[in-house]
């Protein structure tokens, strides 16, 4: 398989248009058997559901080449609960997980040509989502839905290596309790626009949320969950139900466990203890760990002894581990690679 000419190790978080997608349709309370097709382009009614209520949920997920040149994902079961998860949160429909897999296998391999190559530092990365698609004015669930996948190339994350960020308290909220935070909704990103909007004027690269009953608890970021590390080298992230639950950070926990034999909690975090942490970083599919160095909490600055120019060293070992395994030069546990190629 001709690879595709294009710049991996240069390439950013953008949309490429790549050449096949998956789509299943659901009507008549069934799914079809659903196609891949070459055409990126939607035609629905101008009062789906998806349009005027925001009914939508999403996955993301990645396809990349491990170390000895087989094509694989990781852990793609946990994308189909979670989607799972959403659905049933927003009234859609249930993508069997089966399928769902399966759609996710056929997307890659039909895309074959843009799974960059081990080493660039660049993956497919995968946009599993669904949508109510037949006309809804009064408030309710739409009738119909429309289940799709693509893939995209995406670059390295960290071009010339992660740099720690500076993140703030932020006065807006992300979810409220018993909310939708916990699930992965398109709703839960638009609220947050003019959060990360206006945190990146005022020179911050993150927003941290606070839980909005009582904004004494550190909940997460826009799109990431954190770890921390206490100074007595404990890994440490944060306990609720308004959290959205990340396969990486899930995942870390597992590697600081079992791999690197720490002592890991889930548990409430204050805001008042930050100034007893070692180490701050958020998880997530795109970059699996980014550093953070300074949480900026209205003026009063906590500076992680990790310091501003590198990552903190338990932070830096859950990362290469992590990636290792994804790699493959590490042996994963039972069950978190699935080859495709
Ligand atoms: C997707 C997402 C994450 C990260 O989850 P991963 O499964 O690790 O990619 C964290 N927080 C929010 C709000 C998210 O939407």
């Amino acid at each position: 398989m001709e690879k595709k000419n294009i710049d991996w190790s240069n390439l950013g978080f953008g949309y490429i248009q790549t050449e096949k997608r998956y789509v299943s349709n659901y009507k008549d309370g069934a799914w079809d058997d659903g196609v891949l097709t070459e055409d990126a382009n939607i035609v629905i009614s101008e009062c789906a559901g998806v349009l005027q209520y925001a009914q939508t949920i999403f996955e993301g997920l990645k396809a990349y080449t491990t170390e000895d040149g087989h094509i694989v994902t990781f852990r793609p079961d946990l994308n189909a609960e979670r989607l799972e998860a959403s659905a049933k949160r927003l009234e859609m429909p249930v993508f069997p997980k089966e399928r769902f897999l399966d759609a996710i296998d056929k997307v890659v391999a039909a895309n074959e040509a843009y799974v960059p190559p081990y080493g660039s530092g660049a993956t497919l990365y995968l946009r599993p989502y669904m949508f109510g698609s037949s006309p809804v004015i009064g408030v309710k669930p739409a009738q119909e839905y429309q289940f799709r996948v693509f893939g995209t190339p995406v670059g390295p994350y960290f071009k010339g290596g992660a740099k720690p960020l500076t993140i703030r308290v932020s006065d807006f909220d992300r979810a409220a309790p018993n909310g939708t935070g916990n699930i992965k909704a398109g709703l839960n990103y638009a609220m947050s626009l003019h959060a990360i909007v206006s945190a990146h004027a005022e020179g911050y690269d993150e927003n941290m949320y606070l839980d909005p009953k009582t904004r004494t608890k550190v909940e997460e970021t826009g799109g990431a969950n954190f770890l921390f590390v206490t100074k007595d080298g404990k890994v440490v992230t944060p306990k609720s139900d308004s959290i959205l639950p990340s396969i990486t950070r899930r995942s870390l926990l597992y590697v600081a466990k079992e791999y690197l034999g720490l002592e890991v909690e889930e548990r409430e975090v204050l805001l008042e203890e930050l100034g007893d942490m070692a180490e701050c970083g958020l998880c997530g599919t795109a970059a699996v760990i980014s550093p953070v160095g300074k949480i900026v909490d209205h003026g009063k600055e906590i500076c992680l002894p990790s310091g501003m120019t590198e990552m903190g060293p338990t932070t830096k070992k859950l990362y290469e581990t992590l990636t290792g395994i994804q790699m493959g030069r590490i042996e994963a546990p039972e069950g978190w690679i699935r080859v495709i190629k």
